[in-house]
């Protein structure tokens, strides 16, 4: 086929003035491949096309093309997205943003040595829990504490270190699934601990547990149904009777608490999330919780309590394999700091569980009035999200973006397809932004964004 004949040799395209800008990138396997893509695509097109293109042409526009994907290759892949869908912990917007503080101390320490285990003033080995044990002792009045990767890892390595071998006791009510594949009764078959369910899906008496434990009970297991709730006729054991029945019966208890909020809600509108603190003040013997759900820090997981059991779980060989770099330890110290200030307003999420309705209201008018027709002020429910609260929706504040002719989808596509992308809330048919967890910093962009797609 004379159309075929005129596609031109690999070397006519890599000596292309388009990709001069890459000079020796194009010996890389990658761009090769690239390339092979690239020419397999003009086959076929060419095999299917009525008018034929000169050779000239053919390596001009294979060559602008090959640049084009070499680009793209190289671009970051992770990128700032704005979060207009407000909610505040969204798991696949990298939950908790962090403070600019904590990115100063993290570059300080990063991109040189530290002492993340190297004790000072002897001059000796030292550990790198350290840095974080002390302030957890400080906050929560805890013996001891240590972090991992996240608060799954946390759960598998408290279940392994004191369960592995025998039974631990837990509620029907509590065998939870917290998205993304995190299910109570799987983790705990992974850790090599028996799970020993009590009580039914809606009640589960104290006496349950007690008439369970036997002389393979290792562990009481407690979870904070984080992402659900149950109403009606329910009843679970309080705190106080948990740890009492450990006590009496010298059984450690164990509490995974899910969010890790260090401060209480409640002036928010947020009930039910147990505070770290008090779970320590009662007398539970470990607890864990996450870094990045409402503690506002970076993905970890922190397991706290008693020193015994602390200590115990540092020697398992699993929390070597799970422990966490300087970059986490030190975005960690920074966030835990701020709550020991009494600072907690210097956490992002912080400031936006606070955010009160008239100033996101305010803000909503102010941005619609300059945002011109295509913006309408509207009341809304922000989520807290990240598993944590599920039925407190906050009163809120956004915008409704009105575009005629141009469908909630099309329009929800356009503004993911920003730069940055933008990711918006689709309720009733319409396109909207919520303020909450919109920074004031890039309202700008978003004004921007907003007048080029509608
Ligand atoms: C979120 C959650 C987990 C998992 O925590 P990650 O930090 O996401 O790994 C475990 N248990 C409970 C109760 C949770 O809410």
């Amino acid at each position: 086929m004379e159309a075929l004949r005129q596609i031109p040799p690999v070397n006519d395209v890599l000596r292309s003035s388009r990709l001069a800008e890459f000079g020796d990138l194009l010996n890389q396997p990658f761009v090769s491949d690239l390339l092979d893509r690239i020419f397999a695509d003009t086959r076929r097109e060419l095999a299917q096309a009525k008018a034929v293109v000169s050779r000239a042409e053919l390596t001009e526009k294979i060559a602008v093309h090959l640049a084009e994907r070499i680009r793209e290759s190289l671009k970051p892949s992770l990128r700032r997205v704005i979060n207009a869908s407000g909610v505040v912990l969204h798991t696949n917007l990298g939950r908790a943003p962090l403070p600019d503080e904590a990115i100063d101390h993290l570059r300080e320490v990063s991109t040189g040595y530290s002492n993340l285990e190297f004790d000072i003033e002897s001059g000796e080995r030292g550990k790198r829990d350290t840095h974080i044990d002390k302030l957890l002792r400080q906050l929560v009045s805890c013996e001891a504490a240590i972090v991992v990767n996240n608060n799954a890892a946390a759960v598998l390595l408290v279940l392994n270190a004191l369960g592995e071998g025998g039974e631990v006791i837990a509620s029907r009510g509590e065998q939870v699934e917290i998205g993304g594949s995190f299910r109570i009764p799987e983790v705990m078959a992974k850790s090599g601990a028996r799970l020993r369910e009590v009580g039914t899906t809606n009640r589960t008496r104290i006496e349950d547990y007690e008439k369970a434990i036997n002389e393979t009970t290792r562990l009481l297991l407690r979870v904070h149904p984080s992402n659900f709730r149950m109403i009606g006729f329910t009843e679970r054991p309080s705190l106080e009777e948990f740890v009492e029945l450990g006590k009496r019966k010298n059984i450690p208890t164990f509490e995974d608490l899910g969010s890790g909020c260090m401060v209480p809600l409640e002036s928010s509108g947020i009930q039910d999330e147990p505070v770290v603190a008090d779970s320590i003040r009662a007398g539970v013997d470990i607890i864990c919780f996450s870094g990045d759900k409402l503690l506002g820090g970076p993905q970890a997981g922190i397991i706290a309590g008693k020193k015994l059991f602390v200590e115990k779980i540092r020697q398992n060989p699993l929390f070597r394999a799970l422990r966490v770099d300087k970059l986490t330890l030190s975005v960690l110290e920074v966030i835990l700091r701020a709550y020991l200030q009494g600072k907690p307003q210097t956490v992002p999420i912080w400031r936006m569980l606070q955010a009160s309705e008239s100033e996101l209201k305010a803000r909503a008018e102010a941005f619609a009035k300059r945002a011109g027709k295509v913006a309408k002020p509207v009341q809304m429910a922000s989520l807290i999200g990240g598993g944590s609260a599920p039925e407190a929706p906050l009163a809120s504040w956004g915008v409704a973006i009105e575009a005629s002719g141009i469908s909630e989808s099309e329009l929800e596509r356009r503004f993911r397809a920003a730069t940055p992308p933008v990711i918006v809330r689709v309720e009733d048919g319409r396109v909207m932004f919520d303020m909450r967890t919109i920074f004031p910093g890039e309202e700008d962009v978003l004004l921007k964004i907003l007048s080029s797609v509608t």
